[in-house]
């Protein structure tokens, strides 16, 4: 597990932190879920924004970030903490979660149904009205600082029957579904991120377009938005649009000879 802190503009720093294109009213409902001090559950395939609206809204409301990927090892005592042994000294560290809680910062939990169900215990009295973490090193409470904001995200795509997420989780988040922007939208992303012509970037999304069509080839993940910004980067810095696409998106969807292949011929259709 490696936590991100992205530090607190000061008040010298431009407060809007990376571009975030809206899809629609996310970014007011993300203010307001703040203002309410509700905890907000983020939905949607991976590379559609996720983080980026998160990374954007932390900015804009001058609340420190803090972000934790969830994995299938990451349990309660990695999120609060845990003591250390230097020396023969015993002495506690605070996780990530904690430090959120003491400073008043967003703390944002990606990919929550990969992590372990023993994290539960410590995000539920945080998501409702109690707003307290429970330490169970010495039965400590610690109360969120006002700033405090829970965000957890997940991608619906990937859930199978074991790992959903509880009603009992679900049911104390404001939820928030994303999905890869309109085409016209999505443009202008992989031309912001990129600094690619439009043209290319038009190109590119009638690619994710034709892809993300295909229903006959079981793929796990279709193109996203990221894919789309990455092949136009690597365009960027000079190499030919069709290989740009190949390396950056197919080979990204499928390990599979014969799928990748068939992802070529709709490449084809279209670069
Ligand atoms: P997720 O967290 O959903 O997996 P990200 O937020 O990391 O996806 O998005 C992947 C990349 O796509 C971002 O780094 C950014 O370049 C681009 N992107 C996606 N949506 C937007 C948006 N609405 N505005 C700006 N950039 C975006």
């Amino acid at each position: 597990m490696r936590p991100t802190l992205i530090a607190k503009p000061t008040p010298t720093q431009a407060v809007e932190g990376p571009a975030y294109l809206p899809q629609g009213s996310e970014c007011d409902l993300f203010e307001q879920t703040h203002a309410a001090q509700l905890p907000l559950l983020l939905k949607g395939p991976t590379g559609c924004g996720k983080t980026r609206l998160v990374e954007h809204m932390a900015a804009r409301l001058g609340r420190p970030l803090i972000t934790v990927s969830g994995h299938d090892d990451l349990g309660a005592a990695d999120l609060t903490g845990r003591f250390l042994i230097e020396g023969g000294d015993t002495r506690w560290l605070d996780g990530p979660l904690t430090r959120a809680v003491r400073e008043g910062a967003i703390f944002y939990l990606d990919e929550v149904v990969e992590a372990r169900k023993d994290i539960t215990v410590v995000l539920h009295p945080l998501a409702d009205d109690r707003r307290v973490l429970p330490l169970d090193r010495n039965g400590e409470l610690i109360k969120a600082a006002p700033g405090f904001m829970l965000v957890l995200s997940y991608n619906p795509g990937y859930q199978h029957l074991l790992k959903g997420l509880k009603p009992s989780t679900r049911q104390r988040f404001v939820a928030l579904s994303l999905n890869y922007p309109t085409p016209e939208l999505e443009q202008r992303i992989v031309q912001l991120e990129s600094g690619c012509s439009a043209a290319v970037a038009e190109q590119l999304v009638r690619l994710a377009q034709a892809l993300r069509r295909l229903t006959e080839h079981d793929l796990e993940e279709t193109a996203s938005t990221r894919l789309l910004v990455m092949a136009a980067r690597l365009h960027q810095r000079g190499m030919a649009l069709p290989a740009a696409a190949h390396a950056a998106i197919l080979e990204a969807l499928s390990d599979d000879g014969p799928t990748v292949a068939a992802l070529v011929e709709v490449q084809s259709a279209v670069l």
